[in-house]
């Protein structure tokens, strides 16, 4: 059942030819990060076309610019010298198929996998629950241009972002892995000096 052997089998591949890898500095060598939503169906190395040592790669749910990801992203530019970033929702994103009162009502019903029928979540666990989501904002997406509007926005207006960093806003589509500008979000993210 667990993939743990499969995941340190492919490792034991991967290192054996690591050479010159070994050499990498620490900074991002194309000085850009990307900041986009941990779905399975996204490979970021791929569709931006990134080695390793290219750029920093900020993931979780929703691609979202929550107070941990702007963290990574203030130290990505004032440590390791980051110039331009990407934030990157994308089509059929599961952020958009709940709200916070669903996932606090699921988890107070169980802490089991729920099921999706494609409209609706339904709790199938026998529990019990928890309340404790009640006090967790989970940045659930309700439009996806306008999320990565208020994303860009967001960093944009951090007290510890700089106004020469660009930040460029864009929707991943899963049907063709194309990027899909949101040009209001660049607009909001262009650099100034
Ligand atoms: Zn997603």
């Amino acid at each position: 059942m667990s993939v743990l052997s499969e995941v340190l089998a492919a490792n034991e591949v991967y290192s054996a030819s690591f050479g010159d890898k070994a050499n990498l500095p620490m900074p991002p060598k194309r000085r850009f990060a990307i900041l986009t939503c941990m779905d399975a169906r996204l490979d970021p190395a791929k569709f931006a076309g990134l080695a390793e040592g290219d750029a920093h790669v900020i993931r979780n749910a929703g691609g979202r610019a929550s107070d941990d990801a702007i963290r990574s992203l203030v130290i990505s530019y004032k440590l390791l010298g980051t110039r331009e970033w990407f934030v990157i929702h994308h089509t059929d994103c599961g952020m958009e198929t709940f709200t916070n009162e669903i996932i606090r009502n699921l988890l107070a019903n169980s802490l089991e996998t729920a099921k999706f029928d494609g409209q609706n979540w339904h709790d199938v666990g026998r529990g019990p629950g928890s309340r404790a989501g009640e006090y967790m904002e989970f940045l659930t997406i309700n439009n996806l241009e306008q999320s990565v509007i208020d994303d860009v926005e967001r960093i944009r207006s951090h007290p510890l972002v700089p106004n020469n960093i660009a930040i460029y806003g864009f929707i991943y589509d899963v049907k063709n892995g194309r990027l899909i500008e949101v040009p209001e979000a660049n607009r909001i993210g262009r650099a100034t000096t």
